[in-house]
């Protein structure tokens, strides 16, 4: 069946035709690719035709598809057996690994997926500190618990309303959403209503509105607040953990910020290496206060799941190997100076920044600051550009917010074939 058959076919027993909703081309139009199989950089479609992919299963694939050592270790792991609802010596082996990774936690633990991360994150924070109200930013993807499905509302006092249907106002009168890199703003709601936060979210590199940095100043001053406020710093590295640097974005943050680290993380995308798992991780002081030492309860049937366990272990151990991001950012810079390069050569105004394996690209003269600024670049442009690149065989993510991600699997000349087909798009 091709592309076209298969998703007349999904739609009608899946909404939408598909398991999220993003997967849909719905921001961009056109027909999804259902995907048959893949192999280090490349994605092979229903219609048999090849992609060098950036979307690497929205970030976790970062040493590409079907990596020799993982696919040992996973096919080994599942011979074991698959499930076993009983403590195993590898999940603690995973959380030994992910804690020598990042010093800021001395505790983690395992959950499925990143929205299950960072609503027991949450809820974590406002047990351990007894308090209700948090802050996010617009922008910023937590996941879909209830709490954090909010926009901002009309200003500093009042607090978000729902994003979606079925979230009853109630359930989010306590999430206060702020603009992202706004310092003035930080201050204002802390000075309003410091003593009732349990915990400030971000994401410290926003990849759900492209690629956006925390400014030093804006994450230095989120840490001042919550120290002198007893709120919880909670740094979402769902995306960015094991993916712009071997210790996340906290360890960049750790380099320009002296003594710098957050309260909480949280992790998922390359800790599973593309199997359901994610985690979230504090002090032991805030970690203990979880089930069954403490009253946060929280809980899995396939929590720390053998399989996924294997996976995550085999991917963070290629990862850790000498010079991989080093290796890994050069070539994302290698994309990224290529599409300005681009750009230039053809007139067209396109910013674009990267850090590890990570990257964004906006079709604005300067890199955007905040979610307004990137829902203003420009839109039909991108639409039209994300088309003429897929019918090349470059597969990009469907949809300006989201932001790109290079395996270790990509070649030099995948990024060069990838910058060729780039500027033959922006010059048509
Ligand atoms: C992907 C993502 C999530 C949600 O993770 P899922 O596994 O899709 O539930 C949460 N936070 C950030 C920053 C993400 O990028």
């Amino acid at each position: 069946m091709s592309n076209e058959q298969l998703f007349e076919r999904a739609q009608r027993v899946i909404p939408g035709g598909v398991n999220s909703p993003v997967r849909a081309f719905r921001a961009v139009g056109g027909t999804p690719r259902f995907i048959r199989r893949a192999e280090g950089a490349y994605l092979w479609d229903a219609d048999e035709r090849r992609y060098i992919d950036y979307v690497g299963s929205w970030g976790p694939m970062i040493l590409g598809h079907g990596h020799p050592a993982v696919v040992e270790a996973v096919q080994r792991a599942a011979a074991q057996g698959l499930s076993f609802g009983a403590p195993t010596e590898r999940e603690t082996e995973l959380a030994e690994e992910i804690l020598a990774l990042v010093p800021s936690c001395e505790q983690i633990r395992l959950v499925n997926s990143g929205t299950e991360a960072a609503m027991s994150a949450l809820r974590l924070a406002r047990g351990f500190t007894q308090r209700a109200k948090i802050v996010k930013f617009e922008g910023c993807y937590h996941g879909h618990a209830d709490a954090l499905l909010v926009k901002a509302g009309s200003g500093l006092a009042t607090f978000g309303h729902p994003t979606s249907a079925g979230v009853p106002p109630e359930v989010v009168q306590h999430t206060l959403v702020l603009e992202y890199n706004n310092v003035p703003q930080v201050e204002e709601a802390f000075g309003l209503h410091g003593r009732e936060i349990a915990c400030v979210m971000l994401e410290p590199i926003a990849g759900n509105m492209n690629f956006v940095r925390g400014s030093v100043p804006f994450v230095k001053r989120l840490r001042e607040l919550c120290t002198e406020h007893g709120a919880l710093l909670a740094f979402d590295e769902v995306m960015t953990g094991f993916r712009v640097a071997l210790g996340g974005a906290q360890s960049l943050y750790a380099e320009l910020i002296p003594g710098f680290a957050p309260d909480m993380s949280v992790f998922g995308k390359v800790i599973g290496g593309g199997m359901p798992l994610a985690a979230f991780g504090a002090s032991r002081q805030v970690m203990q206060q979880l089930a069954p030492l403490g009253p946060v309860y929280q809980a899995g049937t396939l929590s720390g799941n053998p399989v996924a366990t294997a996976c995550g272990l085999a991917t963070l151990r290629e990862i850790r190997k000498a010079g991989f991001f080093e290796a890994l950012g050069t070539k994302t810079r290698r994309l990224v100076d290529g599409l300005i390069a681009a750009a230039r050569g053809a007139g067209v105004p396109l910013s674009a920044d990267s850090e590890g394996g990570m990257f964004g690209f906006f079709f604005a003269p300067d890199l955007p600051q905040n979610y307004g600024s990137v829902m203003a670049s420009d839109k039909d442009r991108f639409n039209r550009f994300f088309h003429a690149m897929i019918d090349s065989g470059i597969y990009l993510a469907p949809a300006l917010y989201e932001a790109g991600f290079v395996s270790a699997a990509h070649s030099d000349a995948d990024i060069d074939a990838t910058v060729e087909a780039a500027r033959q798009a922006l010059r048509a």
